[in-house]
């Protein structure tokens, strides 16, 4: 290990010191399984409180579920932390090369990074801007066992809708194939102010969602409106361009099953809002269990939200614990 190296450790040994102390300090109000109140103090684990829940009898420490739960090499996770929420853009070959790490652990840091990054859906109260992107639909990575051949040929497109702000974007997905201002409904709901002023690319199924919805300020962006030339500067449009292509040329093409994911990371990533902070690895208590149930998610939004009734080979990875979660909202996670 060259100088540069352990200094660079060291710093990173202080900062778990750091979050250790964070952790901590958390606050424990209910049971993270069951939500009952009915909760006691029962011995330490290393040097958090262990919880026993007299509700559902489980017991737990204030870390549990957060995207630090069941970590291992949580120092060079730390520094890991701090290279993606810093430069956010890069492949698994250039996390492996900077870091030091194997593949594998790159590509599951990258997803529970992402994950934590899956709660911050914000209604957006002022002006709006509303655009629809699509994807092919894509099983990359994906175990041949578990590759369908005959899902690829009639999933169609991945469908998401891209939104926001002045300074702030989001993107949903919102179904794989057509999809119809009901839709819309189901994504957009709780996203923004009905009385807000609305900038949209045209697409039909945006006006039938403005007309349906009673939204009077609405504008289309492609008509030669006063706002035309001027919308297509902007920072969301910018931006929205910037995350379509980091998904179609920087990581040339993502697994649909992982879209949302990498939707919710680059859009924060690119509203500047990933900033790196010890806090956002431990007030998130569902990110573990987003993280090993990913599959399950996946054939949710295949099955239910797509209604596309091929056969479905689960992939399995065995984690610890997994199945104690049991009430859990996909909302972030597929696109509503
Ligand atoms: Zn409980």
């Amino acid at each position: 290990m060259n100088n540069s190296n352990s200094i660079q450790s060291n710093y990173f040994l202080i900062e778990l010191q750091n979050l250790e102390k964070l952790s901590a300090d958390l606050k424990v109000d209910y049971c993270i399984y069951c939500k009952s109140y009915n909760i006691i103090k029962h011995g330490k684990y290393k040097h958090l409180h262990r919880y026993k829940c007299k509700n559902c009898k489980r017991t737990f420490i204030p870390t549990t579920g957060t995207t630090i739960h069941y970590l291992n090499k949580r120092v060079k996770f730390l520094e890991y932390f701090s290279v993606v929420s810093k430069l956010g853009k890069l492949t698994i070959k250039e996390l492996r090369e900077k870091l030091g790490i194997c593949t594998q652990t790159a590509f599951d840091w990258r997803h529970k990074l992402f994950t934590t990054y899956s709660h911050e859906f914000r209604q957006v109260d002022e002006m709006i801007y509303l655009k629809h992107i699509e994807k092919n639909f894509s099983q990359k990575g994906r175990k041949i066992q578990a590759y369908n051949m005959n899902l690829k040929r009639k999933a169609g497109k991945t469908n998401f809708v891209s939104y926001g702000n002045t300074s702030y974007i989001y993107s949903k997905t919102v179904k794989i194939g057509n999809y119809d201002e009901r839709d819309l409904d189901r994504v957009l709901e709780r996203s923004f102010n009905k009385n807000a002023q609305i900038i949209y690319s045209m697409n039909e199924n945006f006006t039938k969602f403005i007309e349906n919805n009673g939204i009077k300020k609405a504008i289309c962006m492609n008509e030669k409106s006063i706002y035309g030339n001027e919308v297509k500067k902007v920072f969301y449009d910018d931006k929205t361009k910037e995350l379509n292509k980091t998904i179609t040329f920087k990581f040339r093409g993502v697994a649909t099953k992982y879209l949302q994911l990498y939707l919710n990371f680059f859009s924060s990533f690119l509203s500047e809002k990933t900033n790196y902070e010890l806090s956002k690895l431990i007030c998130n208590n569902l990110v573990w269990f987003k993280f090993v149930q990913m599959e399950k998610i996946y054939e949710k939004l295949l099955r239910k939200v797509s209604k596309i009734n091929e056969q479905f080979v689960h992939i399995k990875r065995y984690w610890k614990n997994e199945d104690r979660f049991s009430e859990f909202r996909f909302e972030s996670l597929i696109g509503y």
